[in-house]
């Protein structure tokens, strides 16, 4: 059996002195020595009389982002208990949900999430807990914990329907940090700016599982704020080299008043992912002398894709999410069952360290999500350049047959964000009794600009094939989205089928 890897202890031994994480909202900073002192204190007080928590336990955390948080994530790790990060964004009721799925023993909360109550486990606040841990004795003996154990639950963000808890071992955290380290080039000298949520993957793991490999140091922030990371990017005191976002959050900070991209002289890229970036968006930030390095990931298997940071290749390859990293297989698979041509469009299938178990106690997903084999059905659509590069088309589910043909939202979306008014835009498939299905689009306007369904047509028809158009054009003020920030299709689905009714 592999023994679950442990970077933190490793380089408090190798580079005690090096500074570990800064959390920006307090000001306190750690060295690895420190980190892992403090770590250890952690899972001692967590395993403590007291608390009692042992292996295979979960213990969830309905928090905002704080150096705090990862060291209980880490002393959970070492426990061998599961750690089970909540968006602290859902409705009580939604986290019930959650809580409910995985019943915990322990949830710890900030002092503002005190209503969050489920059967049988305890609540906590964090600071409390952090106050316990300043006291305590660092733990010297620990349990031998299995490497493909799940150490993390982290439940998807449900633009699918119910929430799915994906396990994640150390190991294919360790996976995904070593395979970001080779595609975004992180060393030992590496500083990451971390303020997406760490009840996501692209928080948890890769900013900070990915810094932590390397012995690099991570800037923790409370929460994504455009005018406060604009500054932290331009300040040379922090010399941040490595910042990642959703394509939503580099849009606020170009908006912000104090956005000076040529300020960021120490920032090696600018990495995004998790929804599609277009082209268009790429080349702009690429003008102002920033790499915007795209990359493909999910919960379910980390960092799968990402370009190379070199200008000349983003360049002439915008809009694709780039080659596999070292550790994974990667397949796309066509309809008919076989490995894609170049260009044809097939299903991303991987396998690797990198891929979670499954979702837990979920039988019937996982039968349907993995093959016999090993293999993650993705459900997203994608091709591949004769040079590897690849471009996600859309998700399986959202792809609709007009007339025969098949539409790939993403697609229509990115056309329709090309017309001056419109800020954003999300197309749906809805039943028509002519073409099978025909696209819905709707359309959100910058403030101020006026459109017309006419005007949103005849815009599409010069960009995209007629089959392609969307029937209907729906203004609304903004489009439903998750705490990820991704847009909930399904939410725009269910509106346009009650419409139809
Ligand atoms: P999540 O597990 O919530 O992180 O969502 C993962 C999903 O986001 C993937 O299955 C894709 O559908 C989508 N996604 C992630 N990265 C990209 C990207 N760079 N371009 C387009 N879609 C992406
Ligand atoms: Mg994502
Ligand atoms: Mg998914």
């Amino acid at each position: 059996e592999w023994k679950a890897p442990n970077p933190v202890r490793l380089h408090a031994s190798l580079r005690p002195g090096a500074l570990a994480c800064v959390d920006l909202s307090t000001g306190r900073r750690w060295t690895y020595a420190e980190l892992d002192d403090a770590v250890g204190k952690a899972a001692s007080v967590l395993s403590s009389d007291v608390h009692a928590v042992a292996r295979g336990e979960r213990i969830a955390a309905v928090a905002r982002n704080s150096a705090d948080f990862i060291i209980l994530q880490q002393a959970a790790m070492r426990l061998g208990a599961i750690f089970v990060p909540i968006n602290w964004r859902l409705s009580t009721m939604e986290q019930e949900q959650i809580l409910l799925d995985c019943k915990p023993s322990l949830i710890f909360t900030d002092a503002d999430a005190s209503q969050i109550s489920v059967k049988g486990a305890r609540a906590l606040a964090m600071a409390d807990f952090i106050a316990a841990v300043a006291q305590a004795k660092p733990k010297t003996a620990w349990p031998t914990i299995s490497a493909d154990a799940p150490a993390v639950l982290l439940y998807t963000s449900g633009t699918s329907g119910h929430p799915k808890g994906v396990m994640l071992s150390a190991r294919n955290m360790f996976a995904t940090a070593v395979n970001f380290g080779v595609l975004g080039e992180v060393s030992q000298e590496s500083v990451f700016l971390c303020d997406t949520p760490m009840f996501h993957v692209i928080g948890l793991v890769t900013s900070i599982q990915a810094p932590f490999l390397q012995g690099a140091t991570v800037l923790i922030s409370g929460g994504f704020d455009p005018v406060a990371t604009n500054d932290r990017l331009a300040d040379a005191a922090f010399a941040v080299t490595h910042y990642f976002c959703v394509p939503q959050m580099a849009d606020a900070l170009r908006k912000a008043e104090n956005f000076h991209p040529e300020r960021w002289a120490s920032l090696k890229a600018l990495f995004t992912g998790g929804a599609p970036n277009p082209p268009a968006n790429i080349r702009w930030w690429l003008d102002r002398n920033i790499l915007m390095v795209d990359g493909y990931g999910m919960s379910e298997a980390g960092t799968l894709l990402g370009m190379p940071l070199d200008r000349a290749i983003i360049a002439e390859k915008a809009g694709s999410v780039g080659l596999p990293p070292p550790d994974m297989s990667l397949r796309i698979v066509a309809e008919n069952g076989v490995d894609a041509e170049a260009g044809e469009v097939g299903e991303v299938l991987v396998c690797g360290p990198n891929v979670s178990a499954g979702y837990w106690a979920c039988p019937d997903e996982n039968a349907r999500a993995f093959t016999e084999d090993g293999w993650l059905r993705t459900g997203d659509l994608a091709r591949a350049d004769a040079d590897g590069y690849v471009t996600v088309v859309d998700r399986r589910k959202d792809l609709f047959i007009s007339g025969g043909e098949n539409v790939y939202p993403a697609e229509v979306e990115a056309a329709l964000r090309e017309h001056p008014s419109v800020s954003e835009a999300a197309v749906v498939g809805i039943p028509d009794e002519r073409w099978g299905e025909v696209g819905r689009a709707y359309v959100v306007l910058h403030g101020g600009a006026t459109a017309q369904a006419v005007d949103l047509a005849a815009h599409c028809s010069a960009l995209i094939a007629r089959f392609k158009v969307p029937k209907e054009f729906v203004l609304i003020d903004a489009l439903p989205r998750n705490g990820a920030g991704k847009i909930l299709k399904r939410e725009l689905r269910q509106l346009a089928l009650g419409k139809n009714q």
